[in-house]
Protein backbone atom coordinates (compact mmCIF):
# COMPACT_ATOMS: atom_id res chain seq x y z
CA UNK A 1 0.00 0.00 0.00
CA UNK A 2 1.14 3.32 -0.09
CA UNK A 3 2.78 5.63 2.41
CA UNK A 4 -0.09 6.93 4.58
CA UNK A 5 2.27 10.18 5.07
CA UNK A 6 4.23 11.12 1.79
CA UNK A 7 1.84 9.20 -0.69
CA UNK A 8 4.96 7.07 -1.66
CA UNK A 9 4.31 3.60 -3.57
CA UNK A 10 7.11 1.73 -1.97
CA UNK A 11 6.75 0.71 1.46
CA UNK A 12 8.96 -2.35 2.77
CA UNK A 13 7.57 -4.92 5.68
CA UNK A 14 9.68 -4.94 8.41
CA UNK A 15 7.63 -7.63 10.40
CA UNK A 16 4.57 -9.41 10.61
CA UNK A 17 3.12 -11.12 12.87
CA UNK A 18 -0.30 -12.97 13.28
CA UNK A 19 -3.12 -11.70 15.88
CA UNK A 20 -6.11 -12.92 17.46
CA UNK A 21 -5.51 -16.50 17.18
CA UNK A 22 -4.63 -15.81 13.36
CA UNK A 23 -7.60 -14.22 12.43
CA UNK A 24 -5.74 -11.15 12.09
CA UNK A 25 -2.09 -10.27 10.43
CA UNK A 26 -0.23 -7.31 11.73
CA UNK A 27 2.50 -5.61 9.79
CA UNK A 28 5.11 -2.99 10.63
CA UNK A 29 5.84 -1.31 7.68
CA UNK A 30 8.71 1.52 6.36
CA UNK A 31 8.66 4.05 4.03
CA UNK A 32 11.58 3.81 1.37
CA UNK A 33 11.19 7.26 0.32
CA UNK A 34 10.26 9.35 3.73
CA UNK A 35 11.60 6.44 6.23
CA UNK A 36 8.08 7.21 8.59
CA UNK A 37 7.36 3.82 9.77
CA UNK A 38 3.40 2.54 10.50
CA UNK A 39 0.89 -0.35 10.77
CA UNK A 40 -1.40 -1.98 8.93
CA UNK A 41 -4.06 -4.84 9.83
CA UNK A 42 -5.04 -6.91 7.72
CA UNK A 43 -8.44 -9.34 8.25
CA UNK A 44 -10.78 -11.37 6.31
CA UNK A 45 -13.48 -9.25 5.76
CA UNK A 46 -16.27 -10.86 7.85
CA UNK A 47 -17.83 -8.35 9.10
CA UNK A 48 -20.32 -8.63 12.30
CA UNK A 49 -23.98 -8.15 11.14
CA UNK A 50 -25.62 -4.92 11.90
CA UNK A 51 -27.87 -5.16 14.99
CA UNK A 52 -31.48 -4.66 14.69
CA UNK A 53 -33.19 -3.46 18.02
CA UNK A 54 -36.37 -3.92 19.28
CA UNK A 55 -37.63 -0.08 18.27
CA UNK A 56 -36.28 -1.27 14.84
CA UNK A 57 -33.10 1.10 14.78
CA UNK A 58 -30.08 -0.56 13.44
CA UNK A 59 -26.92 -0.30 15.78
CA UNK A 60 -23.47 -1.84 14.98
CA UNK A 61 -22.64 -4.71 16.96
CA UNK A 62 -20.60 -4.05 19.67
CA UNK A 63 -18.29 -7.28 21.02
CA UNK A 64 -17.68 -5.66 24.51
CA UNK A 65 -21.37 -5.30 25.15
CA UNK A 66 -21.99 -8.96 24.55
CA UNK A 67 -18.87 -9.40 27.10
CA UNK A 68 -20.69 -7.31 29.62
CA UNK A 69 -23.64 -9.29 29.75
CA UNK A 70 -21.67 -12.76 30.05
CA UNK A 71 -19.40 -11.12 32.85
CA UNK A 72 -22.99 -9.59 34.74
CA UNK A 73 -24.23 -13.06 34.48
CA UNK A 74 -21.46 -14.87 35.44
CA UNK A 75 -20.47 -12.35 38.40
CA UNK A 76 -19.02 -14.85 41.49
CA UNK A 77 -19.86 -17.97 39.53
CA UNK A 78 -17.14 -20.43 39.49
CA UNK A 79 -16.28 -19.86 35.19
CA UNK A 80 -13.40 -18.93 34.03
CA UNK A 81 -11.93 -15.94 31.84
CA UNK A 82 -11.28 -18.51 29.23
CA UNK A 83 -14.14 -20.24 28.87
CA UNK A 84 -16.21 -17.13 28.66
CA UNK A 85 -13.82 -15.53 26.26
CA UNK A 86 -14.10 -18.85 23.96
CA UNK A 87 -18.25 -18.65 24.39
CA UNK A 88 -18.01 -14.85 23.01
CA UNK A 89 -15.72 -16.15 20.58
CA UNK A 90 -18.25 -19.49 19.46
CA UNK A 91 -21.29 -16.40 19.28
CA UNK A 92 -18.91 -14.01 17.16
CA UNK A 93 -17.85 -16.68 14.73
CA UNK A 94 -21.64 -17.91 14.50
CA UNK A 95 -22.81 -14.81 13.63
CA UNK A 96 -19.87 -13.85 11.06
CA UNK A 97 -20.44 -17.28 9.70
CA UNK A 98 -24.27 -16.97 9.41
CA UNK A 99 -23.43 -14.07 6.31
CA UNK A 100 -26.44 -12.67 7.74
CA UNK A 101 -25.93 -8.33 7.47
CA UNK A 102 -28.54 -7.89 9.99
CA UNK A 103 -29.64 -9.67 12.73
CA UNK A 104 -31.87 -9.03 15.86
CA UNK A 105 -31.04 -8.07 19.08
CA UNK A 106 -33.63 -10.63 20.24
CA UNK A 107 -31.79 -13.70 18.42
CA UNK A 108 -27.72 -12.45 19.56
CA UNK A 109 -30.01 -12.56 23.34
CA UNK A 110 -30.75 -16.16 22.19
CA UNK A 111 -27.47 -16.58 21.38
CA UNK A 112 -25.45 -15.50 25.00
CA UNK A 113 -28.74 -18.14 26.69
CA UNK A 114 -27.57 -20.50 24.62
CA UNK A 115 -23.84 -19.96 25.42
CA UNK A 116 -24.61 -19.43 29.13
CA UNK A 117 -26.84 -22.61 29.33
CA UNK A 118 -23.42 -24.81 27.84
CA UNK A 119 -21.25 -22.65 30.79
CA UNK A 120 -23.49 -22.26 33.90
CA UNK A 121 -26.88 -22.94 34.98
CA UNK A 122 -27.33 -20.11 37.38
CA UNK A 123 -25.25 -17.49 35.15
CA UNK A 124 -28.20 -19.03 32.28
CA UNK A 125 -30.94 -18.15 34.81
CA UNK A 126 -30.14 -14.90 36.17
CA UNK A 127 -30.01 -13.71 32.10
CA UNK A 128 -32.95 -15.43 31.02
CA UNK A 129 -34.68 -13.66 34.03
CA UNK A 130 -33.72 -10.47 33.08
CA UNK A 131 -33.80 -10.73 28.92
CA UNK A 132 -36.93 -12.20 28.65
CA UNK A 133 -40.37 -11.81 30.70
CA UNK A 134 -41.54 -15.13 31.62
CA UNK A 135 -44.99 -15.45 32.96
CA UNK A 136 -44.37 -17.92 35.49
CA UNK A 137 -42.04 -20.45 37.02
CA UNK A 138 -43.43 -23.27 34.78
CA UNK A 139 -42.80 -21.29 31.57
CA UNK A 140 -39.56 -20.56 32.58
CA UNK A 141 -38.72 -24.45 33.94
CA UNK A 142 -40.06 -25.23 30.21
CA UNK A 143 -38.18 -23.08 28.52
CA UNK A 144 -34.98 -24.56 30.19
CA UNK A 145 -35.83 -27.87 29.49
CA UNK A 146 -36.44 -27.20 25.83
CA UNK A 147 -32.76 -25.35 25.55
CA UNK A 148 -31.29 -28.64 27.43
CA UNK A 149 -32.49 -30.93 24.58
CA UNK A 150 -31.84 -28.85 21.61
CA UNK A 151 -28.04 -27.46 22.95
CA UNK A 152 -27.71 -31.28 24.11
ZN1 LIG B 1 6.59 8.03 2.82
Amino acid sequence: MHCPFCGDEETKVTDSRLMNEGEQVRRRRECLKCKERFTTVESALLSMPRVIKRDGSRTPFVEEKIRAGFLKALEKRPVSMERVEQAIRQLCHKLRASGEREVSSALIGDMVMQELLALDEVAYVRFASVYRSFEDLDAFKQEIQNLKQTSG
